[in-house]
């Protein structure tokens, strides 16, 4: 029997944090809640960076306060270090991220660290989120290839890895920052943390688009068992600081094809059985997220969902 997917949910943050539009806190909640709707478990929803850094998400600690409180839900907050830490604890937040990257190069000019000094501060940040009793992923960027410095060794991931897991985390989201991965990669990448001794429950993939890999990689990941997957709405997202970084994992493509992998020959309209999620409601999200952004977005099952509306419009 197949195991169940978890899916998590980044459009709120890393979606928007890449979008020049600044959406209004009204629209932001309303999306979290229709996500609770479609049966997300675990959404990341803002960022406790500074508002200064990126305005879209100023609004953190609003956007916090007004989630609808829902048993079995996890809403996670990204917190760059303590002062991120300290705001999203006085905003009753149960779930933190943290980030690095795996490349000198890219961690510098996205946080002006060495990955050492980024990992000192982070060990800090998850020992004192772990003794609040918060749930803690931490990633780890440019993972499978960075813009500047090109190949990544799995193992120096690896070694990253384990500082971070022996700190408190309790997992560990390897970010493919720039869709550089391929399914050897991912192969490469899962066998050589499995042997260093990190459990496949304790890694997430968080996988971009730009090359057109998010699925196949994916789909490379399940094959070797691992079953948490990072998504973006319609492919919302990229990254500011990584040139031609567009577009996270689209989630409807990743839940179109988790459940036909499950067997699942049709999801119509009731939430599907691999990844509880209603994609039909997930197509309606994407739309209204593509009207608000105020351009096309890009996500492969989004477009077939425009469409599919578009011929029913005509027909009517
Ligand atoms: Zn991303």
């Amino acid at each position: 029997m197949t195991s169940p997917i978890q899916l998590y949910e980044v459009c709120l943050r890393d979606g928007l944090q890449n979008e020049s539009v600044v959406l209004p806190t009204d629209f932001k909640v309303a999306i979290a809640e229709r996500l609770v709707q479609a049966g997300f478990r675990d959404i990341e929803v803002t960022s406790f960076v500074r508002p200064r850094w990126i305005p879209q998400l100023a609004d953190a600690a609003e956007v916090v306060r007004r989630l609808p409180r829902v048993e079995g839900v996890r809403y996670w907050a990204l917190v760059p270090n303590m002062i991120g830490l300290e705001r999203a604890l006085e905003c009753d937040i149960h779930h933190v991220a943290t980030f690095l990257s795996a490349s000198e190069t890219h961690n510098r000019k996205n946080v002006n660290r060495t990955i050492k000094e980024s990992l000192a501060g982070l060990k800090k940040v998850i020992a004192s989120a772990h003794g609040e009793g918060l749930g803690i992923r931490s990633y780890i960027s440019t993972a499978f290839g960075c813009p500047f410095e090109g190949a990544i060794d799995p193992g120096r991931v690896l070694a990253i890895a384990i500082e971070l897991l022996e700190a408190g985390a309790d997992r560990i989201a390897l970010g493919d920052t720039t869709g550089m991965g391929h399914p050897e990669k991912v192969r490469a990448m899962l066998s050589t943390l499995v042997e260093g001794g990190i459990e496949l429950e304790r890694i997430a993939l968080h996988f971009h688009d730009t090359r057109g890999t998010a699925v196949v990689n994916s789909y490379a990941a399940w094959q070797l068992g691992a079953r948490q997957f990072d998504g973006s709405i319609s492919g919302l997202g990229g990254c500011p600081y990584a040139p031609g970084a567009a577009g996270n994992a689209c989630t409807q493509d990743l839940v179109h094809l988790f459940e036909r992998l499950g067997g699942a020959q049709e999801v119509p309209g009731g939430h599907a059985p691999l990844t509880g999620i209603d994609l039909e409601l997930l197509g309606s999200i994407g739309m209204d997220l593509e009207a608000a952004i105020g351009r096309p977005l890009s996500g492969r099952y989004h477009e077939f969902w425009r469409g599919h509306l578009e011929r029913e419009a005509k027909t009517a």
